[in-house]
């Protein structure tokens, strides 16, 4: 069976996090390695899981921490952080309040993946609320939703049908605030945008009504100049039919779209 390094993370992540908490604290590969019972060479496996995940989530570069034993400095690979200024990194990291949000990798304790639970999501949307509770910290949360997403969309943009995978995101129809714990990881609540389309349809710009018809906000391109470029990915899907899962429990529902439609509704009549 193939390692689970978000399990080694889950465990590493509670090690760090209590390093952080010291004043000066600082742990060698071979210290962490030995708490937590990996080879200090494969750490570096672990520690990049963590690091993405504080990129991602834009917290201090938790893996800062770990240094090399010889001369108390971290490798390059996992500063995360400008290596001018390290202390400020340190800095940073150690006046987070690491111990005040659960450990992000908590569904892996018990051997759970991000891509088994996205992959269960995907197969029996009806677990959202479990998988939701079993996930609590948000940032987990929105990862496999957007794998969920990524499966259910088969990895395109639900308005334009592009296909980079780096570039879709899981967009939220009822935003993460205002909708229940069920909701934030309901595939009917989401869609698979590309990132000009998120921010778009976050702001507005773009919905998609109950037929799945795109509407863009100034169909005509009245306001201001457009350029070939902003016409593609705006006045140009206006009235075309949006990017549908295959599988139609995975489809927005009324509830998540009429909340959409009517919260940006009056940004459609003031052009
Ligand atoms: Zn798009």
């Amino acid at each position: 069976m193939a390692v689970n390094q978000e399990e080694r993370a889950y465990r590493a992540w509670n090690v760090l996090a209590a390093v952080a908490s010291k004043a000066s604290g600082l742990i060698t590969y071979g210290e962490l390695g030995a708490a937590i019972n990996v080879h200090p060479r494969a750490l570096r496996y672990v520690l990049g899981v963590i690091q993405a995940y504080c990129l991602d989530q834009k917290l201090p570069p938790l893996t800062i921490l770990v240094v090399n034993a010889q001369d108390q400095t971290p490798s390059s690979g996992f500063i995360a952080w400008d290596v001018d200024d390290l202390p400020e990194g340190l800095r940073k990291v150690r006046n987070y309040a690491w111990n005040e949000s659960e450990n992000p990798f908590l569904y892996a304790s018990q051997g759970e993946t991000e891509e088994a639970l996205a992959a269960e999501l995907d197969s029996d949307p009806g677990k959202a609320a479990d998988i939701y509770a079993q996930v609590k910290v948000r940032g987990t949360a929105q990862s496999i939703f957007r794998k969920a997403l990524l499966l259910a969309y088969q990895g395109r943009c639900a308005i334009c049908g592009l296909t980079f995978e780096d570039a879709l995101q899981a967009a939220h129809l009822i935003e993460w605030n205002a909708c229940s714990p069920a909701q934030r990881m309901a595939t009917c609540n989401g869609l698979l945008l590309c990132a000009t389309h998120h921010r778009l349809f976050d702001w507005g710009y773009i919905t998609i009504a109950p037929d799945h018809t795109v509407y863009y906000i100034d169909p005509m391109g009245r306001d201001g100049k457009y350029s070939s470029a902003d016409s593609q990915v705006s006045t140009a899907l206006h009235g075309k039919k949006a990017f549908m899962p295959k599988d139609r429990r995975h489809w927005p529902s009324a509830e998540c779209l009429g909340w959409h439609y009517k919260t940006h509704e009056w940004k459609l009549h003031a052009m």
